[in-house]
């Protein structure tokens, strides 16, 4: 896999915070005011220290956007969720005007060093910073996109696992952090291994009481009949960029769409089912807990030529 390109945000908060304090050595240091607020670095170099909140507790926020033809179709709502998932933590506001310069500039530079790849994964990550620094940490890295299209094409296999939380989490206990994209990702990748373990590709989560939440990297989409719904963020999970691209492509069919709370037992009486996520895109579903699913080939393929785009 090629090393990513790289780009250090200097001045990645509004405020005081991310503003024009010296360093300790009396450089202007990382979140000078002066400049663009970002620089190009080596990702081949270490560059966030090892006291960095982000590393030792995953402290922090992120995003990963498409890329593709050098257009990011979803990035305003990326930028959105990134400055929502901030509050969330109560971190300083990312400045979007700086991250969306280095965005733009870092898929100008990743489209010279990459020409070959059709589709870029950029990902913007917002850290709490040095400990006792109060000055959060941001960078963007781009890579060229794995090549999802067999799976989009072959389908998953996916399990319901129980994500251990009542429905109502984000209401009752906002300390847990639902519906924010926090770096804290092990617990996702624990799922899928144990999706593995059961002989599965992928999982959706449910919760203790019984609700349909999200995959750990995608949100849920459900035909019934001409209805397309997906679980509301109200459950606490992360309000999906491409679940609502999604929803234009299908009411653009002429397809009713809709968010709402559906019980794990929903699941088996749907006419379809698919994941859908910024990179990968829709994937179906082929089998849910054993149960062969029937999947709409050329439904899923206008929606992934739709998301593309
Ligand atoms: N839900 C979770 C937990 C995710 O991690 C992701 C994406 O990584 C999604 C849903 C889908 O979000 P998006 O469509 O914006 O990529």
């Amino acid at each position: 896999m090629p090393l990513p390109l790289l780009i250090l945000v200097t001045r990645p908060v509004l405020g005081p915070i991310g503003g024009t304090d010296a360093d300790a050595d009396g450089d202007a240091g990382a979140h000078d005011r002066a400049g663009p607020g970002f620089v190009r670095a080596d990702a081949a170099h270490p560059q966030v220290s090892v006291l960095d909140l982000g590393v030792t507790r995953g402290d922090g926020v992120f995003e990963t956007v498409m890329v593709s033809a050098g257009h990011a179709p979803a990035i305003d709502a990326h930028l959105q969720r990134f400055g929502a998932s901030a509050a969330l933590l109560d971190l300083p506001e990312p400045d979007a005007a700086v991250w969306r310069a280095a965005f733009d500039a870092l898929v100008d530079a990743a489209a010279k060093d990459f020409p070959d790849a059709p589709v870029l994964a950029v990902k913007l990550v917002l850290t709490r910073g040095i400990e006792g620094t109060d000055r959060p940490t941001g960078w963007l890295t781009a890579r060229p996109a794995p090549d999802f299209r067999a799976v989009r094409e072959r389908g998953v296999r996916v399990v319901t696992l129980d994500r251990g939380y009542r429905h109502d989490v984000a209401a009752t206990s906002p300390w847990l952090l639902q519906g924010a994209k926090t770096l804290s990702y092990a617990l996702n990748a624990a799922a899928v291994r144990e999706a593995a373990r059961r002989g599965a590709d992928d999982v959706i989560f449910i919760s203790s009481d019984g609700f349909v939440l999200e995959a750990p990297t995608a949100s849920v989409l459900v035909r019934e009949g001409d209805r397309i719904l997906t679980p509301t963020p109200e459950l606490g999970i992360l309000p999906g960029t491409t679940q609502r691209r999604a929803f234009t492509f299908f009411a653009e069919q002429g397809l009713q769409t809709g968010t709402v709370r559906m019980r794990a037992s929903e699941l088996a009486r749907a006419d379809a089912l698919w994941l859908v996520s910024s990179v990968r895109q829709a994937v179906p579903v082929i089998d849910l807990d054993g149960s062969p699913r029937s999947v709409d080939a050329e439904l899923t393929a206008g929606l992934n030529r739709y998301l593309a785009t």
